[in-house]
């Protein structure tokens, strides 16, 4: 295992005789963590980590390691860094000849490098694989064979373009997770390529989305995915824009905010007077009949809402909200839908706590 080592983007321009341009200002993950490179498939993201991998080289601009530029002459830079994609280009032979391949290169001898391979094989839970031809593995395998060739070479950047994506929707969920866990226990810095933000979300600590070769939205994961900047991003990751809002008062931590003709209690002590952005994740809205009580004492925001809109999603039901002008989202199991009878226009009441609520300068 190696400490990871912060990798910076600044001024990355690439452009092809197609017509696409990349254009990245500023990238930076720091060392340790995990960025998510979302985006819908031509948007860029190959052709950005490629450059950031040191495998292509820019048309202008640097790309840093721990501070320092690097080129793709840098041999050491190279060896610090280390690959997956979407297609594993596995070498025949079995999987211990496949993980041992890059060691070989690199001048391992071969008593460190069996043990490195069982070692890193147990790692992605392939220890009993070890001598099984590569030509009988399962797509799912094969990637984890994949993933243990990069990671045996103990690199300090982890790049993956889209690791995932050419399995099955199931496996693909569950090897994700498995993924997302072998790399937390790892120090490594990594950059996680996808279009898929749930994926994104099961993996990263920041995002970057990218759309026609520029990043349009970076932050922590949670906050992008609760408070997206702008329309193209909230319809992207399919969330509902953040409501805009005012702060009318704030003290002893709590705020009241007015969004419309409604007023929210959320937690944090902005100046009254601040514009804000807010947002309430869908699945911590309660919804209740027109003139139930709450058994839910300690939930500061109770107000009457209409059914707008009605989305099926498999076990759940998602649903659009207006609250005296302002539009919120809440997902409700098809149960509780049946149960409470709802449809479009049906009047009820929501609950949402003053914790739940999201809240950022606009
Ligand atoms: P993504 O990985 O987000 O799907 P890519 O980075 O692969 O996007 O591609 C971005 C755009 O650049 C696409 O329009 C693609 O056709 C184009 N492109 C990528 N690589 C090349 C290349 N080597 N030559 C010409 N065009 C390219
Ligand atoms: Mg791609």
């Amino acid at each position: 295992m190696s400490a990871g080592m912060a990798l910076e983007a600044r001024d990355l321009r690439r452009s092809f005789r197609t017509g696409f341009s990349l254009d990245v200002g500023t990238l930076s993950v720091a060392a340790g963590k995990t960025l998510a490179l979302l985006g819908p498939s031509g948007s860029g993201k190959s052709t950005l980590l490629s450059l950031l991998g040191l495998l292509e080289r820019p048309d202008a601009g640097t790309v840093l390691l721990d501070g320092a530029p690097v080129t793709a002459r840098d041999r050491t830079a190279r060896l610090a860094m280390a690959a997956v994609f979407q297609r594993p280009y596995l070498i025949k032979g079995t999987v211990a000849t496949n993980v041992a391949y890059g060691l070989k290169l690199r001048g391992v001898a071969a008593a460190e490098r069996d043990r490195r391979v069982q070692d890193t094989l147990a790692r992605v839970g392939l220890a009993n694989m070890a001598k099984r031809s590569v030509a009988t593995l399962s797509g799912g395998e094969a990637q984890r064979v994949a993933l243990a060739r990069a990671l045996v070479l103990a690199p300090r950047v982890l790049l993956l373009d889209e690791p995932l994506s050419s399995l099955d929707p199931l496996l693909k969920r569950r090897l994700t997770s498995e993924f997302a866990s072998i790399l937390r226990q790892e120090e490594m810095t990594v950059v996680w390529v996808t279009h898929d933000h749930d994926e994104a979300a099961m993996v990263a600590d920041d995002v970057a989305i990218m759309n026609e070769g520029r990043i349009v939205c970076f932050g922590p994961m949670s906050q992008v995915m609760s408070l997206p900047d702008d329309d193209w991003t909230a319809r992207f990751l399919g969330v509902e824009m953040p409501l805009s809002g005012r702060v009318l008062s704030s003290s002893d931590g709590m705020m009241s905010i007015g969004v419309g003709q409604i007023e929210i209690a959320a937690v944090g002590d902005m100046e009254p007077g601040s514009a804000v952005l807010v947002s309430i994740p869908p699945e911590d809205v309660i919804l209740l009949a027109p003139d139930e009580v709450p058994f839910l004492s300690s939930a500061r925001n109770r107000l009457d809402a209409t059914v707008d809109s009605i989305d099926p999603r498999g076990a759940t039901m998602r649903l659009t909200l207006q609250l005296g002008g302002a539009h919120i989202a809440a997902t409700v199991s098809r149960t509780s839908f049946e149960e409470m009878g709802l449809a479009e226009g049906s009047r009820l009441g929501v609950l949402f706590k003053a914790t739940a609520v999201r809240v950022r300068q606009a």
